[in-house]
């Protein structure tokens, strides 16, 4: 078997995926036996893209330096794997899409009240494009493994498959598939927000009126948010049902499983929801299979959130 070279690259993103290498542990070694990494941010200073089989790039595009790199990653690759969510869908740096860049460096540079006001950079950063990109918004990508960041299994898989030549055998079911708790007819009567009391460990946040995005999220974590008591927050990105079919939504599957669950009416899930769409949409807002869906209106229901709020009405 010939020796496969890697490139990786990271563009906007926490580096949370790169450093997920390292999550592979002791498997890394049985790969380090068949790829050769050539250039990685995280271990070498190597600024150039020298010819390699596989490249995997994290993150999103967000300003012209991430267009540059993600070209020269198309250039120097054979293979290129978008990797993690942000480079998949924008991941959550997309929840910017919603602010203008000015609005933006205005928040984390004048207005943040833990660090002493400071101009946002002008020349050493470029400047932020107006919105958030997945990379195949810029470049041909090949394969996608999503995820905030992906579980090593996953990463493992992937780079084990490319190392074989074949294709990576990933889950296409959702979180759900993988979670332990119980999913039954309940008689909670209204919608609870994670502040809200202690939630039962065995049984479906969803039973319970919690919002839990297990169902209509692809598994490429298994499970470890809902197995550990916290609602799972969509990191992966949504499940093949929602991103390929253009009426179905995160917001009214949730509320058909959880108005099915439970004495809620669908109608106040639905607005629950909406109230709370930065979080909901947060890995995903930023993709087109997202962004373009008829039902999608997350700049609206901001907009009467903040509405709500300034009329002093109740959220
Ligand atoms: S997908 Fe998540 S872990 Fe990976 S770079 Fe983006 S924010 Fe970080
Ligand atoms: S909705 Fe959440 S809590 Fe319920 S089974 Fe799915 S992942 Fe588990
Ligand atoms: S359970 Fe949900 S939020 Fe937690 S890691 Fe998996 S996809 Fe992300």
């Amino acid at each position: 078997m010939s020796e496969v070279t890697v490139n990786t690259e990271w563009l906007s993103d926490c580096s949370g995926c790169h450093i997920a290498i390292v999550d592979l542990h002791e498997k890394i070694l049985n790969l380090l036996q068949a790829i050769k990494i050539q250039r990685c941010p995280v271990l070498t200073d190597i600024k150039d893209y020298p010819h390699a089989s596989v490249g995997l790039v994290s993150g999103a595009i967000r300003n012209e330096h991430d267009r540059h790199a993600a070209q020269a990653m198309r250039d120097s690759c054979d293979i290129v794997l978008a990797w993690g969510s942000c480079a998949v869908f924008g991941g959550p740096a997309g929840a910017g899409n919603i602010h203008t860049p000015a609005e933006i460096a205005a928040a984390v540079y004048l207005d943040n009240k833990t660090t002493i006001p400071s101009p946002p950079p002008s020349r050493e950063v470029s400047p932020l494009e107006s919105v958030v990109s997945p990379l195949d918004t810029v470049i041909e990508v090949d394969l996608y493994l999503p995820g905030c960041p992906p579980h090593p299994l996953f990463v493992f898989e992937a780079l084990s498959a490319l190392v074989e030549g074949r294709q990576p055998e990933v889950s296409r079911r959702s979180v759900c598939a993988k979670c332990k708790r119980r999913m039954e007819k309940s008689e909670v009567a209204a919608v609870r927000s994670n502040s809200d009391g202690i939630p039962d460990a065995e049984q479906c946040f969803l039973s319970q009126g919690y919002s839990c995005m297990g169902s209509v999220t692809i598994d490429r974590c298994l499970a470890p948010c809902p197995s550990n008591g916290v609602p799972c927050t969509g990191c992966a990105g949504a499940t093949m049902q929602i991103l390929t079919e253009p009426n179905r939504d995160i917001r009214t599957e949730i509320a058909d499983r959880m108005s099915r669950l439970t004495r809620i009416g669908r109608e106040d899930i639905i607005a629950s929801l909406e109230r709370s769409a930065k979080s909901h949409y947060s890995y995903t807002m930023a993709t087109a299979m997202i962004g373009n869906k008829p039902t999608f209106h997350i700049k609206k229901w901001i907009e009467d959130e903040q509405a709500d709020f300034e009329a002093g009405r109740e959220l």
